[in-house]
């Protein structure tokens, strides 16, 4: 078999081409080859824990290893796209501030050194712009014009499909939903400015609105009742759904998908965030706006990070 194969579908020729994405956590790497012709599919995914004993360099090296193998294993793969959480320089291939990920990673080239390693086109991505592609491609932002992403864990990022493509702005970085202001005066966020989305609406920022030790341990807790857990949810829903309004008010996207760890709290978050937004918006029927789960779970990142690669 050669790089790409042709099959004839109906008396069309469509030529059938594979894509290998990486996810790389601070915990796991998650790989995702997919098959695309009109529509991208999924083949074959398969996680790993990190290696991150020697920092940047352990990490980048079982990349490297983890991408090798899999060209061994599956034919006809003809680009590599990585997907990192944090600040890149996407143009560059380069990492800048990777906070969750141990290591030295200011200057960091990925890309070049996967080329050298598989010989084959790659591309990075950060790890909610990729969600936002793979939530889109495959997931329930399947046929939105206009999509916003918002990954919810550790914490708070995000990914804009405008007219059907990934927005990425002039340095790469558009899609910080996490680091917009929404309290003037509010507290530090990690990024260095004060009141972020992020720093109200991280996991360890839920759970302390909720008055519980953890995220999952809030959700029980609002379910069964608690006071204060509801009340959790409806602060953190609020400032979720102020950050969505902004964004549905400036660029009019049709769907809103929701993933990360914390998405796992489902309705309790969602319809708040529902609501805020039914309250704020009023240039857009806003019923007409989807707030949804993603559908693709553990694997979105590798698989946004496959389709950014054969983009
Ligand atoms: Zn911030």
């Amino acid at each position: 078999m050669g790089p790409s194969t042709v099959t004839i579908i109906s008396g069309t020729i469509s030529a059938v081409s594979r894509h290998l994405g990486l996810d790389v956590g601070g915990t796991n790497l998650k790989w995702a080859v997919i098959e695309r012709d009109a529509e991208p599919r999924l083949l074959k995914t398969g996680r790993l824990p990190t290696d991150t004993r020697g920092g940047e360099q352990s990490v980048v090296r079982q990349l490297l290893d983890v991408a090798q193998s899999i060209f061994s294993e599956v034919e006809g793969i003809e680009s590599v796209g990585v997907g990192m959480p944090g600040v890149l320089d996407p143009a560059a291939g380069v990492t800048r501030f990777i906070p969750n990920i141990p290591g030295q990673w200011d200057g960091v080239q990925v890309t070049g050194e996967m080329t050298g390693a598989v010989k084959k086109p790659a591309r990075l991505i950060n790890d909610a712009r990729a969600f936002a592609l793979a939530e889109h491609g495959l997931g329930s932002g399947r046929g939105a014009t206009s999509m916003l992403g918002i990954t919810l864990g550790t914490g708070v990022g995000g990914g804009l499909i405008l007219g059907g493509r990934l927005y990425l702005g002039h340095e790469g970085t558009a899609g910080e939903f996490g680091h917009q202001t929404i309290l003037p005066d509010g507290p530090r966020c990690n990024c260095g400015n004060q009141g972020c989305l992020e720093a109200l609406a991280r996991a360890d920022a839920i759970a302390a609105a909720c008055g519980q030790p953890s995220v999952e341990e809030s959700v029980v807790a609002a379910r069964a009742g608690d006071r204060r857990a509801q009340q959790g949810f409806r602060d953190v829903g609020r400032y979720l759904g102020i950050g969505a309004s902004n964004v549905v008010v400036l660029v009019s996207v049709d769907r809103i998908v929701i993933g990360g760890g914390v998405a796992a709290a489902g309705e309790t978050l969602l319809e708040p965030i529902r609501q805020e937004i039914r309250r704020r918006v009023h240039v857009t029927d806003v019923e007409r706006i989807r707030v949804v789960c993603g559908e693709l779970g553990t694997w979105a990142g590798a698989i946004g990070a496959a389709l950014h690669g054969s983009a």
